[in-house]
């Protein structure tokens, strides 16, 4: 009987053991926000081993005022790395540092040229180019194994970023924006952003600030209006009405589909919607 129950008595602790150590689980990485996600699911997407999860996946906007779920609290402290947009698009920094000791936070922003300190960069090709590199270098460096694979991927997105390099030529136009980064855009075209309304901050302008718009608009030769396709507000439709001037709506790309090409494909449409 004592046999036996030896016998018992082994068999579970064998299945207790069987269960530690675990298996090695994914490298998991956390994007801050959609950007960045994209980029680097172009580098990552379906290799075996990678895990890469959009920190913000539900929210459509860019992450001035974001506040932290604790979701997103349990998905950065189980992260292996961290990649933010960098350039101060990222409030909660450092909440993070102070909550999460020793997170591996890799910044996705290399001293691309910015625009007045303007975090929206990802809107100008080139900055991408220069993330893209950031982010595979910052990968590599922990994951050496996956060098081979990711450089076949890094240098295919590269290439296929570069069919954006023709940007329209739009020297001479002037707009009226209602989005910070639409400076990356237009600046690429040779045009000007005479006035900035951030309608990303989810504040609407008043009734004075609208009425200075619609002057500027009758008097200073504008283009037309750029509207997100995002935009929710109504104030560029009562500017539209006033003045008659032309919208034309672009895609900030701070959420999409989730597919590799959906950079490329909003950034080609904005070229295309802007006249090229
Ligand atoms: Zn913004």
């Amino acid at each position: 009987m004592k046999k036996i129950i030896c016998i018992i008595l082994a068999v579970i602790l064998l299945s207790l053991c069987s269960c530690t150590p675990q298996e090695k689980s994914d490298f998991v990485i956390v994007a801050s926000c959609y950007p960045v996600y994209i980029i680097t699911q172009n580098l990552v997407k379906d290799i075996e081993g990678i895990t890469l999860l959009n920190m913000t996946e539900n929210h459509g906007g860019c992450l001035h005022d974001y506040s932290l779920t604790n979701e997103d609290m349990k998905k950065l402290a189980d992260c292996d790395m961290f990649i933010i947009n960098g350039a101060g698009m990222e409030p909660f920094l450092e909440d993070v540092a102070s909550k999460i000791p020793g997170i591996n936070i890799k910044d996705a922003f290399v001293g691309s040229t910015l625009i007045e300190n303007n975090s929206h960069y990802w809107l100008s090709v080139d900055n991408v180019i220069e993330e893209c590199k950031t982010i595979y270098t910052a990968i590599v460096a922990v994951l050496p194994a996956y060098a081979d694979v990711m450089a076949v991927r890094y240098n295919d997105y590269v290439n296929n970023l570069y069919e954006l390099k023709e940007k329209p030529n739009l020297e001479g136009q002037r707009f009226v924006s209602f989005h910070e980064g639409f400076d990356y855009l237009i600046a690429d075209t040779g045009a000007t952003i005479v006035k900035t309304i951030e309608s990303d901050s989810g504040v609407e302008p008043g009734a004075k600030e609208i009425a200075e718009i619609c002057d500027i608009i009758n008097n200073e030769n504008i283009t037309a209006i750029l509207v997100p396709t995002d935009y929710t507000g109504t104030a560029a439709n009562t500017i539209q009405k006033e003045t008659g001037i032309k919208i034309i709506l672009l895609d900030p790309i701070t959420s999409g589909n989730n597919e590799l090409n959906s950079y490329i494909n909003s950034m080609k449409q904005n070229y295309q919607n802007l006249g090229a």
